[in-house]
């Protein structure tokens, strides 16, 4: 049996832990070869301890001397600072990158790993989002391989099997609502962090959470939906799914829908990219249809969830708009963790941004970033003003 030699960019989060529990599944076959935080040094150094990569990054330099402190008996290589993420993804001794770091951060690597022909199992939409024309362009000219972990993605990418491409109706997205999905409007306005970060069917990390609530999560996943699928957005519906098991569905001409649904555990869809194109026994739970009972869905109401109806302008109004739409939002998020602003602001922020940016075509990685930073220099600057 071959062995695919993994990197895990973002080891440490919710998908990267995550990943880690479905290698370990795995078994032979799978070898953990490069792992990167931010600065969870602790977890970092248990997981090197456990799994022995060749490369270790850390992006915040600073941790460097506690990581060496702890990961006693490491003799690979450390990288440090942002940089160490493209080094990874370089790394001749990875085929398949998990990309798992959260936010545009992850963006450099993820376009490194598709310039050098690899296997990306993307959990990092924001990339998508931000250069999805330009990673999707630099994987096909690289004869990349781009695999969907968004559990959405995943089941679209599954149900996509069942038909071609050009016999495509449409791509319907289901979102569990997150925790506002029956609050009024004043809920919302209050709302906090707590009840922000309490995602009634998923568990993941603290920024997607948000994303969630606010129901940017799924404007965010029409974009990546686009990009990766190559369909246009007013193709792509979203549909309210309060039970999460029902992951996506793919319509086709003949009026047939095809879905996936599973018990909602980001190990299936991680492993799925990492077994793709066999299946095999896994670790997530299996459904009792008979037990859930029913499934319901409805309509989302776009004018309770502004962000959503953004999401659909940012995505036809294409160049910078998208990457003035995220990166609003990833500043919007942070400073929402932080306590410093109301849970209702992040969107009156994102919708302030994309109202008030000239649109550019922008062409290359350095408009993209221009655009991104622009963003974020705006929110921080009407927060203080
Ligand atoms: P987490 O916040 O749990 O983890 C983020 C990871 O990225 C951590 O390893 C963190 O390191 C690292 N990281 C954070 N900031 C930086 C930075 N500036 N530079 C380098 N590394 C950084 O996020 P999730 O695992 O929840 O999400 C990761 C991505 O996957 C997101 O794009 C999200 O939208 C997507 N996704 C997540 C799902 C989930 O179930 N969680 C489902 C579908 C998609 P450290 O621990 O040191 O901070
Ligand atoms: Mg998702």
């Amino acid at each position: 049996m071959t062995t695919r030699s993994i990197a895990i960019l973002g080891s440490t989060g919710s998908i990267g832990t995550n990943s880690l529990r479905v290698i370990d599944a795995l078994g032979d076959g799978y070898k953990v070869r490069a792992l990167s935080a931010n600065s969870s040094v602790e977890l970092l150094a248990e997981q090197t301890k456990k799994y022995r990569p060749d490369v270790v990054a850390i992006t915040n330099a600073d941790k460097a001397e506690e990581f060496r402190s702890l990961a006693t008996g490491f003799t690979g290589t450390l990288l440090t600072g942002p940089e160490s993420l493209v080094e990874i993804a370089k790394l001749e001794c990875v085929d398949t990158i998990i990309t798992a770091i959260v936010g545009a951060a992850g963006l450099p690597a993820v376009l490194e790993a598709a310039r050098e022909g690899k296997t990306l199992a993307i959990a990092n939409k924001e990339p998508l989002v931000i250069a999805g024309q330009l990673l999707m362009e630099t994987a096909r000219k690289n004869n990349a391989t781009i695999l969907p972990v968004d559990s959405e993605h995943s089941a679209i990418f599954q149900s996509l099997q069942a038909g071609r491409n050009d016999e495509v109706n449409k791509l319907i997205l289901t979102a569990s609502g997150g925790p506002f999905r029956n609050a009024t409007a004043e809920q919302i306005q209050n709302a906090s962090l707590e009840e922000a970060l309490a995602h009634p069917t998923w568990s993941m990390g603290p920024k997607i959470t948000v994303d969630s609530a606010t129901m940017m999560n799924k404007a965010l996943e029409v974009i990546e939906a686009a990009w990766l699928f190559d369909v246009p957005v007013d193709k792509i519906e979203v549909v309210i799914h309060p039970e999460s098991i029902v992951h996506s569905l793919v319509e086709f001409i003949d009026g047939s829908v095809i879905a996936q649904l599973g018990t909602p555990d980001m190990c299936m869809p991680i492993q799925y990219a990492l077994t793709f194109p066999r299946r095999v026994k896994g670790i997530a739970s299996h459904l009792k249809l008979d037990e859930l009972g029913k499934l319901t869905f409805e309509k989302p109401d776009m004018d309770v969830f502004q962000a959503l109806k953004l999401g659909y302008k940012v995505a036809k109004l294409g160049g910078s708009a998208p990457v003035v739409f995220n990166a609003a939002n990833e500043a919007a998020v942070e400073e929402f963790l932080k306590g410093s602003i109301k849970f209702a602001r992040i969107v009156e922020l994102i919708a302030y941004c994309v109202d008030t940016h000239t649109v550019n075509p922008c062409h290359s990685l350095d408009e993209l970033l221009q655009a991104d930073a622009w963003a974020r220099e705006t929110v921080n600057k009407r927060i203080a003003e």
